[in-house]
């Protein structure tokens, strides 16, 4: 081993990319750093609804993102190492193994990501190693928000309006021209995603082609889809008209996968955001898109200021919300097979394709809860399972809102399905394209 180096262990969580991540380029500050991704058991586990945590069409997706970035760490001269199992028992290993210094790793914000943080942390401290959280997350750093608010609003408007007044964004960082890793390391293999798959029971699921979502995970593929948004196609000049649509690739971002597992970084969007509007102009659409990135993270900082009350029933507000766990009209609901046809539409459309627009999941959110009258968690965690973008704070945020347990002001936001149907599906196309029976082909 080469003597006196200095050497940190770069742990890859939902930080998927080189390009603006300040985890990374803290640990490329060190004379080494070992570079490795842990696919952790855990989001293989049943939750307590029985659902799976990570479905076929998300573990495809984080596989197919793991395997980007391990080609673009090797064209810069690094390895990625590929490990599987419980972070706390492998990161201490490899640091004793590499006599690395300090484990590096992006901060993550919720239960369960904080309770993995703190099994490591014992893990690390009983060998005397170091650990070093990094804020990656979000648009607004948390620093920076803190010291504008005692206390996140419960209202998004309040928060976004202060936030945009005093609060700049941080400017992005570049990726690294280089990455020095031990001479004796090499790459390890991705696993076989079928036999991965395997090991929770679950299937490779065919890819159906109606999806709007036809794209790979990967931060090469964020950057390309980024660049056919903005600049190629001028998407985001019409974003704030189109974004309410509910199929094709091209009525919204479908940046959310590449966002949730840290592909891209809502910095890098903004800056592009920013970039775009020099060249041609600022309008309300150019606008719109970062005022989504806004609810992001207001979600984020709900979830870092209130905890695991979060995913209580009764939400931050406290607030009893008439439900019932029937298991027949939940199984109709997931099937898409319930009385409605639009929430049908978009309950196949999920249950295919691990996508579904944000139109659709307000709509089959707010039946499940408002019409079926049944617990809003059981949906959050069918989303889970399913959704190729799960964030947890932004997937429980967006239920308990609906839920009324959440942040919305208003007492109760029902969607009435059926004019919904009429104003966003008014020749039935959506509808007809999902109803039909199912097709699919093998890619
Ligand atoms: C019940 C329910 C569950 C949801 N679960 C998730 C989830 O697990 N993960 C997730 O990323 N989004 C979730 N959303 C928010 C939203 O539906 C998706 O972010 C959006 O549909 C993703 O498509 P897009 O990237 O094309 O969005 P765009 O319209 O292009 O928006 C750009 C970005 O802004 C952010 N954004 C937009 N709307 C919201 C929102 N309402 N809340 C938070 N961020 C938002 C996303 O990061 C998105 O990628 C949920 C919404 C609902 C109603």
């Amino acid at each position: 081993m080469e003597n006196n180096l200095s050497r940190s262990l770069h742990w890859f969580r939902n930080d998927l990319r080189l390009d603006d991540n300040l985890a990374l380029a803290k640990s490329l500050e060190y004379d080494q750093v070992i570079l490795v991704y842990i696919l952790d058991e855990h989001f293989w586990n049943k939750d307590r609804w029985g659902h799976i945590k990570t479905g076929t069409f998300r573990t495809r997706f984080l596989f197919e993102s793991i395997h980007d970035l391990k080609i673009e760490i090797e064209k810069l001269g690094g390895y990625l190492m590929i490990k599987q199992g419980k972070p706390e028992e492998i990161l201490p290993l490899i640091m004793e193994e590499f006599s690395c210094n300090t484990l590096i790793a992006q901060a993550e914000h919720t239960t369960e990501e904080l309770k993995t943080e703190k099994l490591v942390e014992d893990a690390i401290n009983k060998i005397g190693g170091n650990f070093n959280w990094i804020e990656g997350h979000t648009l607004y750093h948390p620093e920076d928000v803190k010291i504008l608010f005692d206390k996140i609003p419960d209202v998004f408007t309040t928060f976004r309006k202060k936030i945009e007044k005093h609060c700049d964004v941080r400017e992005c960082i570049s990726a690294p021209k280089k990455i020095n890793c031990p001479q004796s390391l090499i790459s390890d293999e991705i696993p076989d995603l079928a036999e991965f798959l395997e090991q929770s029971d679950q299937k490779l699921t065919p890819i159906d082609y109606r999806s709007s979502f036809p794209f790979k995970g990967g931060l090469s593929k964020a950057r390309k889809r980024l660049k056919y948004y903005f600049w190629d196609n001028n998407c985001l000049s019409i974003y704030k008209k189109t974004r309410n649509q509910l199929f094709g690739q091209d009525y919204s971002s479908k940046f959310s996968p590449w966002l949730s597992n840290g592909c891209i970084s809502p910095r890098r969007i903004r800056s592009e955001v920013k970039r775009y509007e020099n060249a041609y102009k600022p309008n309300q659409s150019t606008y719109w898109l970062v005022f989504e990135l806004i609810w992001r993270d207001f979600f984020k900082f709900i979830a870092i200021q209130h905890g695991s009350r979060i995913f209580h029933k009764k939400g931050i507000k406290r607030k009893i919300v008439p439900s019932n766990q029937n298991k027949i009209l939940f199984e109709e609901w997931k099937k898409g097979e319930t009385s409605d046809a639009f929430v049908n539409a978009n309950m196949r459309e999920l249950l295919n394709t691990g996508y579904m627009s944000n139109r659709g999941r307000q709509n089959a959110a707010s039946y499940l809860i408002h019409d079926l009258g049944i617990d809003w968690r059981l949906g959050a965690s069918w989303f889970e399972h399913l959704l190729i973008d799960y964030d947890p704070s932004s997937n429980v945020g967006n239920w308990a809102y609906i839920a009324g347990v959440g942040n919305d002001p208003r007492q109760i936001r029902k969607f009435n399905t059926l004019r919904q149907a009429e104003i966003y599906d008014r020749k039935n196309q959506y509808r007809n394209l999902w109803n039909s029976d199912i097709i699919s082909m093998n890619l």
